[in-house]
C-alpha cells in the first residue's frame, strides 16, 4: 500500500513538472512571436515614416539628396543622437540641411515672393543652402579656405593629442 502511495505522488510530481515545462515552453514561444511581430510593426512604421519623409517637397531634400554610396549616414547623424548641443542650434541645423532657411531660391520657390532666386554674392547661381555652404565662387576664396584651415588645425591638433605629442590646451 505505502509503495502504491509512492509511485502516485512520483506521478503526479512528474506529471506536474511536465505540465509546468509545457505550460514555460508555450509561454516562451509565444513571447517570442509577440516580440517578432512587435519588430516587424516597428519596422513598418519607420519605413512608412521614412517613405513619408522623403515624399515631403522641403523637408524630404536631405535624404533625397543623400547617396549612400558617398555617405556615411549613421556617422553623419551622429551628432543627432549625442544631444551634446543646445536644441535651438540643433534646430538651426536641421532647418539648413532642409533647406528652409530665408535664402533667395526659398524666398523665389517655396513662398512665392516676387524675389530673384539668384544668389546675393556671386548673382550666378541659385541661393542654396548648398550653393552657400559649399558652391559660391565668391565665398570660396576666403571663408570656405579659412573653414578648410580650421578643420585642418583641429584634425592635426586631435591626431597631436591621440599620439601622445605634446600639445597646449587650445587647439
Ligand atoms: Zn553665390
Amino acid at each position: 500500500m505505502m509503495m502504491m502511495v509512492m509511485i502516485i505522488i512520483i506521478i503526479i510530481i512528474t506529471h506536474q513538472h511536465n505540465t509546468d515545462s509545457v505550460v514555460l515552453q508555450r509561454a516562451r514561444c509565444l513571447k517570442t512571436e509577440i516580440q517578432k511581430e512587435t519588430r516587424k510593426m516597428k519596422d513598418n512604421i519607420a519605413e512608412k515614416t521614412k517613405e513619408r519623409w522623403h515624399g515631403k517637397r522641403i523637408h524630404g531634400q536631405l535624404p533625397r539628396n543623400l547617396d549612400e554610396k558617398l555617405v556615411d549616414i549613421e556617422q553623419s547623424c551622429r551628432w543627432l543622437k549625442s544631444g551634446e548641443i543646445k536644441g535651438e542650434t540643433e534646430s538651426k541645423i536641421v532647418a539648413a540641411q532642409d533647406q528652409a532657411n530665408s535664402t533667395n531660391y526659398f524666398k523665389n520657390k517655396i513662398l512665392k515672393e516676387e524675389t530673384e532666386s539668384k544668389c546675393r554674392l556671386c548673382k550666378q547661381h541659385e541661393e542654396t543652402i548648398d550653393h552657400l555652404t559649399s558652391g559660391c565662387p565668391i565665398l570660396v576664396k576666403n571663408e570656405y579656405l579659412m573653414r578648410h584651415d580650421k578643420v585642418c588645425t583641429h584634425l592635426h591638433y586631435s591626431i597631436c593629442k591621440a599620439l601622445g605629442i605634446e600639445t597646449t590646451d587650445k587647439w
